[in-house]
């Protein structure tokens, strides 16, 4: 049974007499800013002087080069996205750490891959959210905090996990509970979801429909534009998967969990998950990744072209100009 720890389990005096820096403010740097602040714990914000420090400002920080924060803070949150991190670590930060300081990842990649490889005079740990960037802020704000994978990879100080438990505590993820997990478990995880074949199910579902002589709004509104699938998935972290059925009517529940079984082949099913886990493990994925990065994203941007151009984007955009449903842009798409 993995181990949680709570509000109780952490002490904020861990971090007494420590700056705590936060390189990056975008989706978690912003939130755990603020949420550290509103616990008493402000940080140095290092970020290059553009949008995001713009954004900083206007919080009430004073945003610095990152060279600077990694050189003045004694805990040092790594929040820049992860396939930038080993070059700003490289160029911006590994100079500057000292005996003694603490370095915090949001995601194992980049430690469990090697791509980042501290001094052993730091600490090195990981919180990682179990939630968006937003949501980080918003359930702080609501106090009811947001669950995190932790795990403690080099314990130089001694009192790694004490640290890290502050810190947890500082941005709000104590107050639902932390799992001390480790960089390996937290990847593979979190890898083998983010390679789940769900968006290209969901598109043929819409073909199969389509093809079958139905609506394309009726079906979008089905599949996820109304807004009922982000209901349904609330359900399921309030109730539990399958216990969320009791809100569905009999003939739902009969379709979802007697009728959907016969088209699911669990045996085949768990080999493909075998081989995907193994995939991450062994490193072909980063492999395979590493070397899209270095040819300039080619095969991402191809396949970003290709879903643009499909009829289920066209549909969705012509129904979201009926419904006057503002479509947040798509900051993270290759541009
Ligand atoms: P973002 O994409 O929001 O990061 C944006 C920040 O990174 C900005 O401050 C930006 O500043 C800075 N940045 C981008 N490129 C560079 C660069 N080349 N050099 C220096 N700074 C740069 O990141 P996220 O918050 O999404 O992710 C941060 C970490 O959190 C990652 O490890 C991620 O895996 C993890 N995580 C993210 C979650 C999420 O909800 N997004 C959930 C859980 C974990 P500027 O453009 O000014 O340089």
């Amino acid at each position: 049974m993995a181990k949680f720890y709570f509000d109780d389990d952490a002490d904020l005096s861990a971090l007494e007499g420590s700056l705590v820096g936060i390189i990056g403010y975008g989706n978690q740097g912003r939130s755990q800013a603020l949420n550290l602040r509103d616990s008493g714990i402000t940080p140095l914000i290092g970020n290059l002087d553009d949008a995001y420090a713009e954004q900083a400002r206007k919080d009430g920080f004073d945003p610095r080069p990152i060279p600077e924060v990694a050189g003045r803070a004694n805990a040092v949150f790594l929040l820049i996205p992860d396939e930038v991190q080993p070059q700003v670590y490289r160029d911006m930060i590994h100079a500057h750490l000292k005996p003694g300081n603490l370095l915090c990842f949001a995601h194992g990649y980049n430690i469990q891959f090697g791509f980042i490889e501290p001094p052993a005079f730091v600490d090195v740990v990981m919180i990682a959210p179990r939630m968006l960037g937003r949501g980080v802020r918003e359930a702080f704000v609501k106090g009811v905090g947001f669950p995190s994978l932790i795990a403690v990879q080099q314990d130089y100080s001694q009192k790694a996990l004490a640290r890290t438990l502050a810190l947890s505590k500082g941005i709000g993820s104590t107050r639902m509970g932390v799992l001390m997990s480790s960089f390996e478990e937290e990847t593979v995880i979190d890898l083998l979801g983010e390679h789940q074949p769900a968006l290209y199910a969901l598109r043929a579902e819409y073909e199969a429909l389509v093809e079958a002589g139905y609506s394309p709004e009726a079906i979008l509104l089905d599949l996820y534009a109304s807004g009922e699938s982000a209901v349904w998935a609330q359900a399921a972290a309030d109730l539990g998967s399958f216990d969320r059925m009791k809100l569905a009517s009999h003939t739902a529940q009969f379709g979802h969990l007697v009728w959907a079984q016969r088209q699911f082949d669990p045996e085949r099913t768990r080999e493909r998950l075998r081989t995907m886990i193994q995939d991450i493990k062994s490193g072909i994925f980063t492999r395979e990744w590493t070397e899209e990065q270095r040819t300039g994203l080619v095969r991402l941007q191809q396949v970003w072209a290709q879903n643009r151009a499909h009829p289920m984007m066209e549909a969705e955009e012509r129904l979201y100009r009926i419904l006057g449903r503002r479509r947040i842009p798509a900051k993270k798409t290759v541009r």
